[in-house]
């Protein structure tokens, strides 16, 4: 096609719907009839990125290969169309008034007062048109975050607005994503919420083409037809979005619900055949049928909101179905351990992952917890913060240096095991400055991690401070933690693993965020069959 079709999903009635997985299953069934499709999502908070808030305000960040920090619906847009995204996928509106005022400042207005309308919305615009012009794809989704009617969300709703006059109804849709609650005193499925937050569109100045309508119970015909008459939408146009049982199953709903041909229809495209869904349903199908079982406690420090490390809860779900096995993930506040009680609460796992995390809150429990899982060969998978926790036990227990630390737990560690880089020293700022992004490593032939990867280059995404202190490289290896992957331009420890052990991994990097539906990630592949063994032991 030769220029981009532009769709935009909006949310009404309340948060929580699923913007995010509704745009990522439209996305697949497009993609899977042969288009190119990239998901971009509007944040309309102040911060610039996400990278500053707690885990506990929004859930985890998710770091693209630009070194990104981002929400994580890219997470989900990325595992479910296996292709990565970017920068320019998430903007909040804290970086449109940032670059406007930056424009400002350097005099780029020529003197004008400089309004929401149009300087702001132009830069909303100029960020959807970057992708829509960058000649890559069919189709630009863009997912609007927060539900109409917000003021926050206002400047992107007119921004949307405009887009329709700018490029044409033919490459112009709005999904208009809505709850239809069920009153049990009532035994009814009510539409009245949904009639009003079309309402507040179409005061916005739009229209909705297509309702996408969450609802516990199925949509009967005189629901549909109510809607479709007060909401100005044809029939057909109203889609049922059911709960499902995974994420994984929507692609499969919307698709029996006809979401894309409705799409196609609407932007007169005309494509007849079918999506080729082979490969995910035959995903769907192990995920469905495990033959196994496993136990897996995850050691970390926001265990009340799993959405903290969404990307690692579904690298297990793509992992066990690589495996055809039933992957039973438990939460450990890493606060709770300590020498005492760390076989009580460890022993009933068959594997046990050290998560990532910032600050010394939860560190001496995730420490214990490597010492456990080292002494008894439970299979160790530690991440980020989790292979800082590897490296500083190992230094403490086997290299009997009592004072090893990180110097972001402890500024003034006799043996600082885990350092600051020289340049990061320097920095005070909080915000993207850490690592961040993909790096290479290289593998060491013969290692745990070359044969996970069967390959010796790779690429992994970073997001941290700290590294592996290289003063400190000779002793642990020599005392059996070897560093068997290795950044090759700068020389930094990215993979530690030990020798005698059945599965001891620990990497600096997130291999979490690159785990797709039809690219399980290797590490998280392997491990999980390490615990199958371990469980069989
Ligand atoms: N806090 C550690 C660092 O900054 C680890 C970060 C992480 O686990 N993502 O290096």
């Amino acid at each position: 096609m030769a220029t981009a079709k532009y769709i935009f999903v909006t949310g009404g009635v309340t948060s929580s719907l699923g913007k995010g997985i509704i745009s990522a299953s439209l996305g697949k069934l497009l993609q899977a009839r042969g288009f190119k499709v990239t998901i971009q999502k509007f944040d309309p908070y102040i911060n610039i990125d996400p990278g500053t808030l707690n885990p506990y305000e929004h859930g985890e960040c998710f770091v693209t290969d630009d070194g990104a920090e981002t929400d994580l619906d890219l997470g989900h847009y990325e595992r479910f169309l296996n292709s990565p995204t970017s920068q320019a996928n998430n903007v909040t509106t804290g970086r449109i008034y940032n670059n406007v005022i930056t424009k400002e400042r350097k005099g780029e207005y020529l003197g004008k007062t400089v309004q929401v309308v149009p300087h702001i919305t132009d830069e909303i615009k100029r960020n959807i048109y970057q992708l829509g012009e960058s000649g890559d794809y069919d189709f630009v989704i863009t997912e609007i975050g927060g539900c109409v009617g917000d003021i926050e969300s206002l400047p992107f709703i007119e921004a949307v607005r405009q887009v329709k006059w700018d490029v044409g109804t033919n490459n112009f849709l709005v999904i208009h994503l809505t709850l239809i609650p069920y009153l049990s005193a009532a035994k009814e499925l009510k539409t009245k919420p949904t009639q009003h937050s079309v309402k507040q569109l179409l005061e916005a100045g739009i229209q909705p083409d297509i309702l996408v309508c969450r609802s516990e119970r199925h949509l009967p015909q005189d629901i549909r037809k109510k809607l479709a008459l007060f909401c100005n939408v044809h029939i057909n146009s109203v889609i049922e979005a059911l709960d499902a049982e995974t994420i994984y199953d929507v692609p499969i709903l919307m698709r029996k619900e006809k979401l894309a041909e409705r799409v196609l229809a609407k932007l007169k495209i005309n494509h007849k055949e079918e999506p080729d869904l082979d490969q995910w349903k035959a995903f769907l199908g192990k995920l469905k049928n495990p033959t196994d079982e496993v136990e897996i406690g995850l050691v970390g420090k926001y265990v009340e909101l799993p959405d903290a490390y969404k990307s690692i809860v579904e690298s297990f779900v793509h992992a066990g179905a690589a495996n055809e096995c039933k992957v039973n993930l438990h939460w450990i506040s890493s606060e709770t351990i300590n020498a005492d009680n760390c076989e009580n609460i460890l022993s009933q796992y068959h594997g046990i992952l050290v998560a990532p995390g910032f600050g010394e809150r939860g560190v001496q429990g995730k420490i214990e917890a490597v010492r456990y899982v080292r002494e008894n060969n439970v299979p160790f998978f530690g991440i980020c913060l989790g292979m800082q926790c590897a490296v500083i036990e190992f230094a403490r227990n086997v290299l009997t240096l009592p004072n090893a630390s990180s110097t972001e737990i402890d500024a003034k560690a006799k043996d600082p095991v885990i350092d600051l880089m020289e340049d990061q020293k320097k920095v005070t700022n909080m915000g993207g400055t850490m690592r961040l992004g993909a790096y290479p490593c290289k593998l060491k032939k013969g290692s745990k991690a070359f044969s996970v990867y069967g390959k010796q280059n790779i690429s992994e995404r970073h997001r941290h401070r700290y590294e592996f202190n290289n003063k400190y490289l000779e002793r642990m290896e020599a005392a059996g933690m070897k560093a068997t992957g290795i950044n090759p331009e700068t020389g930094l420890v990215e993979i530690v693993e030990l020798e005698n052990h059945p599965w001891f991994i620990g990497t600096q990097y997130h291999p979490e965020l690159k785990s797709t539906v039809l690219n399980p990630h290797p590490l998280f592949v392997k491990f999980v069959e390490a615990a199958i063994q371990k469980k069989k032991s």
